[in-house]
């Protein structure tokens, strides 16, 4: 779950990086190459000031005369408006200006043109303005970081004043309709126009003619008059050499400022707008993606879960699409990040983590397989001992005092056994964190002498010398069985790992609060990496296994959870060939133990 939130949380926030914009913006001009909208018959055509109209008619600088030129061709072919994309703020020379003007005023439904500069609007001269039918703002959106035209601003204010792009200008007057605003929308008429306004402004995407506008030279005017006729006329210049507002569109064809307009009167007059997609659409979807890319890896697992994946980050590459198909921008980067980011988010934590605990368990599983061993073996002698002391007893008629032995023998390892599985159970159940451990003082020379006795017999077996030079002194609180028993396996250790005719010594040092009961003996020792090893369940080392005496290698682990319950810590030193020193370092008292039990403690 904090994976796939945290990935989500990646993916969202790499969706606000430049990159995502750049693939954001590529992904759209992608849609709308696979989804043009038809050409059908355009309602608009560009009047070009192109390249041979500038060389003929002498340039840029007489461009007003070449405006009352094409004005007044134009006004005899009847279009349906003529929009100005040439911007007419300042005064020109009079004879030039006085001929401009009576063109202007013979023009049906003219449209002039302005634009912001400095944070004002700059109007077209008063004695221009005035003739207009409308007034409509020539401002290019861009995108800035790839110079392609994507939306036009279809509203602009500055100095407190609101204009409407020069192609909803044109639209309105053509159409003879007042525009009513809403917060969310424009409508013309019966077009709606779904532009929200954002930051004082709204914007419109254009939906580029995959064929382009039609397009006639100022020069060849009366021979196109048939295609002008009844048209919106976007009048404007789009010369290389003196057009500075060239820009290309989503289909990266070359496209000048006034085709801009033109494309996106189309836009308007045909009606099939583009809308972006709210952010709340674009994170409820996000979030549908992270939580199916979640719930897969969590429900299922293998090549379904990975099958199920792909699946997602197919749907969420062809999610913009469908969309697009719908008339809505869909960001394209958000979504196929939080596909691939979940997907690969909870994929891994499956693979790693999930796999992890199977792996555990299943160690686990071994683990006890292998405790069940090791008490199955450890019962072996006790039973042994039991069986044939029964056997014996009942196939024979025994003097009384033999069947007293055998009985003996049988009471005593049937305790053994009971108290072998007692161990057992109480040592599991330690290491679980479920055991109550007795709390209660004991000497601890009472569990050295109960071990070495018990040990005597193994020893002398190996005719080992089993010694201790001090008298040991000092109580310990605990559990006196499970210490007795970390104790006796210490000495069989140093008995078993040794060979015959060796010495095992045992010291005891009581020192600060610290008692040190070391087990000293010459055997086969360990190397260090062997050292690192031992308190692990079920390691054995290879030169114990060569000297046929290894257990399970299970004793020495439980030894030292014994110790660390009693609160104490066990060190080991060794030489290869020479011998080994265990010693339990446990917390002591000084004296012998008062005979009145401590309270029993929980722990774990
Ligand atoms: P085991 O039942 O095999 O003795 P332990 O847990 O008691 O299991 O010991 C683990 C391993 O540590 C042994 O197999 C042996 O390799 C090594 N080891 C323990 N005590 C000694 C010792 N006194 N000298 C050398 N090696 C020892």
């Amino acid at each position: 779950m904090a994976v796939v939130a945290g990935c989500f949380a990646v993916a969202i926030a790499a969706g606000w990086t430049p990159l995502a914009e750049r693939i954001d913006h590529d992904a759209y001009d992608v849609m709308m190459r696979l989804e043009p909208v038809e050409n059908g018959t355009p309602q608009s055509v560009v009047v070009a000031i192109d390249e041979p109209t500038l060389r003929e008619r002498g340039g840029m600088r007489r461009v007003r005369t070449i405006l009352s030129e094409a004005l007044d061709k134009l006004a005899a072919v009847k279009p349906a408006a003529v929009a100005l994309d040439v911007l007419l703020p300042d005064k020109g020379d009079d004879v030039e200006d006085a001929r401009l003007e009576a063109s202007l005023r013979a023009t049906r439904n003219l449209i002039l043109p302005c634009e912001i500069v400095g944070g004002k609007w700059e109007d077209p001269l008063p004695r221009f303005r005035d003739l207009a039918a409308g007034l409509g703002h020539a401002q290019q959106g861009r995108d800035r970081s790839d110079l392609v035209s994507r939306e036009i601003p279809i509203e602009e204010t500055a100095d407190g004043k609101r204009r409407w792009a020069l192609s909803l200008e044109a639209f309105r007057v053509v159409r003879g309709e007042a525009i009513v605003e809403s917060p969310d929308d424009l409508q013309a008429g019966n077009v709606l126009i779904p532009a929200a306004r954002r930051a004082g402004s709204r914007s419109m995407f254009i939906r580029y003619l995959p064929a382009g506008t039609p397009q006639v030279s100022v020069l060849e005017i009366e021979r196109n008059a048939a295609a002008l006729r009844g048209k919106t006329i976007f009048l404007g210049v789009t010369a290389l050499s003196a057009a500075h507002d060239r820009l290309l569109n989503p289909y990266r064809q070359d496209v000048s400022g006034v085709a801009v307009h033109a494309h996106a009167f189309e836009t308007l007059a045909r009606g099939r707008f583009l809308t972006p997609a709210s952010d709340l659409t674009v994170v409820s979807l996000c979030l549908l993606f992270a939580a199916a890319a979640g719930l897969t890896f969590r429900l299922l697992s293998g090549w379904s879960a990975y099958l199920l994946g792909v699946l997602l980050l197919v749907a969420a590459l062809g999610l913009p699409l469908e969309f697009f198909r719908n008339g809505v921008v869909f960001p394209f980067f958000a979504p196929v990040a939080v596909a691939w980011l979940t997907t690969a988010g909870a994929a891994s934590f499956q693979h790693f983590f999930v796999r992890r605990q199977l792996r555990r368990s299943e160690s686990e599983k071994s683990r006890y397989q292998q405790a069940i061993h090791w008490v199955a073996h450890e019962m072996r002698t006790p039973l042994t001992a039991i069986q044939g002391s029964s056997e014996i007893m009942t196939r024979y008629s025994l003097p009384e005092q033999k069947q007293h032995e055998l009985s003996a023998i049988i009471n005593s390892e049937s305790k053994r056994l009971a108290r072998m599985i007692q161990t057992f159970l109480d040592v599991e159940r330690l290491g679980e964190g479920e055991m109550e451990m007795k709390r209660e003082p004991f000497a601890a020379a009472q569990v050295v002498d109960a071990c070495l006795k018990r040990a005597g017999p193994l020893a002398d077996r190996k005719k080992i010398l089993l010694s201790l030079d001090t008298t040991v002194d000092g109580t310990l609180i605990g559990d006196r069985e499970l210490m007795e028993y970390a104790f006796y396996n210490l000495l069989t250790n140093a008995v078993k790992y040794s060979s015959s005719e060796t010495e095992v010594h045992v010291t005891a040092v009581l020192r600060g609060g610290e008692l040190r009961l070391s087990v000293h003996d010459q055997g086969i020792g360990m190397d260090e990496k062997e050292l690192k090893n031992i308190f692990k369940k079920f390691y054995r080392t290879k030169r114990a296994e060569a000297s046929g005496e290894a257990g399970t290698g299970i004793g020495l682990s439980i030894v030292e959870q014994i110790v660390t319950h009693h609160g104490g810590r066990m060190e080991v030193t060794s030489e290869l060939r020479k011998g080994s020193c265990f010693t339990m370092v446990l917390r002591a008292k000084v004296g012998a133990p008062s005979s009145n039990a401590e309270t029993v403690d929980r722990r774990g």
